[in-house]
């Protein structure tokens, strides 16, 4: 079986979120799994400085109106990848912006251009033929439109949602340079409320929809969090299929992970606590004896739902509880938690820079990590968390609700339902009850070091889907 797997990141190169994560780790897990991927990635200036064996496949012209389009093979990540060379589109900064997040102003050309080249193929490679295309998100939710195109004799294809809030969204302007026929430009195809959805195309067209957990997968069918395609999903629910991301296991391994002070197995839980020690030493903290320290690593976005724990905070904090904050973004949040640790110094540290060293140090040396977000397609963080033996507490939506359980002598963390500051509260009053049952409190440890987050179970569950499409 081929499928040439499409993506707008790539992990180590290219990354700005989960995205970036699952392409860098699914294709491998595939290979693995004796399934022939290739990858197809636009040609940014971090994927050019990596093409390993790079080779030119084919010049493009006429394309785009463009003289500098061609196509490039190689190696990325040890894996046969095709790379769409094109300094006038790719040869920038930021992905999809610039540094102030704004998004360029011909996005749509760059990513109809590698949706095109994508479902394409067929006339640039007649060595290799792709039984599946498999695109990612808006930026490649052309794929399935130009597939259409091409009648019966057509790779199948699949999309993946990794976050249905961005969506591609262009005036209908744009639709000449596009190279789609103006009868796509329907409710049935991919006009979104009079403008031009690249990710509405991707889910009217594609043959399978997945997306990034079973939970989300049954949530974006919904009017709450669906962001205005949950119709659409509903009429095709038999085609939506969620599939939870797994986790790097050899970048997230306390026995291995050389950023902590202390390596450390089930066997030997005990040396978590000198990671625990050294995170609240080094950062000058100081805790009340048989009080649990907290850690935060997040962006700092109304989605993650941290402004409920600015307010919920005080709460725990009163009873001597310690908070380890590593996150960025909303700059009117960044302030409330400057505020907050001003106000409990010697119990909250605030670091907003992007640091993955401290991640590490966080995940380790924490003994519980919260993440009550509002939704979550998948969600990293309380994976790793698990796989530390440091207690996740959740709010139940999406992928937390997918890979955290609270749920009597299985439990591996802990879950609550409301997004409200009260809710939140209650819970991180609970968690600090258990921790005084360091009895309790071992076993979630002991139940949460039993988990497998690794990407051979997801791998295995993408196959079975391609395998049901390819018959
Ligand atoms: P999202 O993709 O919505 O941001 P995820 O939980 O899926 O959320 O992934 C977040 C990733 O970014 C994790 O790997 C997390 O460790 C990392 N991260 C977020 N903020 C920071 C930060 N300030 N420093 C280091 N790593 C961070």
């Amino acid at each position: 079986m081929r499928v040439l797997f499409v993506t707008s990141e790539l992990y180590p190169f290219v990354k700005t979120g989960g995205l970036g994560d699952v392409a860098g780790a699914l294709p491998q897990a595939l290979i693995q799994n004796n399934v022939d991927v290739r990858i197809l990635v636009p040609g940014y200036k971090a994927i050019l400085e990596n093409l390993a064996n790079k080779k030119v496949l084919r010049a493009l012209f006429p394309f785009f109106n463009l003289k500098d389009a061609r196509i490039l093979t190689g190696k990325l990540n040890g894996v046969t990848s095709y790379v769409l060379d094109c300094p006038s589109f790719y040869d920038r900064e930021g992905p999809y912006g610039d540094e102030k997040a704004k998004d360029w102003p011909d996005n749509h050309l760059r990513f109809a251009a590698l949706s095109r080249v994508a479902a394409d193929m067929h006339l640039y490679d007649a060595e290799w033929q792709p039984d599946i295309i498999h695109g990612n998100d808006w930026q490649c939710g052309l794929i399935p439109a130009y597939l259409n195109l091409r009648g019966r004799d057509r790779p199948k294809s699949v999309m993946t949602i990794h976050n249905i809030a961005y969506q591609g969204l262009f005036p209908p302007t744009i639709l000449p340079e596009i190279n789609l026929p103006p009868d796509v430009f329907s409710i049935k195809g991919i006009e979104f409320y009079g403008k031009v959805g690249f990710m509405k195309a991707g889910l009217q067209y594609a043959d399978k929809i997945t997306t990034v957990s079973p939970t989300y997968a049954v949530e974006i069918q919904g009017d709450e969090y669906g962001c205005g395609l949950d119709g659409l999903l509903r009429e095709r629910s038999k085609d939506v299929h969620g599939i939870l991301n797994g986790i790097d296991e050899e970048i997230w391994n306390p026995q291995t992970d050389k950023d902590i002070i202390q390596n450390y197995s089930a066997g030997t839980l005990k040396d978590k606590t000198k990671n625990r020690k050294a995170l609240l030493e080094g950062l000058g903290l100081s805790i009340e004896k048989g009080l649990p320290v907290f850690g935060v690593i997040s962006r700092l976005v109304s989605q993650k739902g941290l402004d409920l724990l600015v307010k919920a905070a005080p709460e725990v904090l009163k009873m001597g509880a310690a908070f380890v904050i590593l996150g960025s973004g909303d700059k009117a949040l960044e302030k409330q938690f400057q505020a907050l640790a001003a106000s409990w110094p010697a119990q909250v540290y605030l670091s907003t820079a992007y640091d993955e060293k401290m991640a590490h140090k966080i995940i380790a040396g924490a003994d519980a990590v919260i993440i009550p977000s509002r939704f979550e397609p998948c969600g990293l963080v309380q994976m790793y968390a698990i796989r530390y033996g440091t207690l996740p507490v959740v709010r139940r939506t999406g992928g937390l609700a997918d890979s955290v359980i609270e749920d009597g002598s299985k439990s591996t963390g802990f879950v609550f339902d409301l997004p409200t500051v009260s809710a939140l509260s209650e819970t991180l009053v609970r968690v600090c009850a258990l921790y005084r049952s360091q009895t309790h409190w071992k076993k979630r440890q002991t139940n949460a070091l039993a988990q497998n987050f690794g990407w051979s179970i997801s791998a295995k569950a993408y196959i079975e889907l391609y395998r049901g499409l390819t018959g």
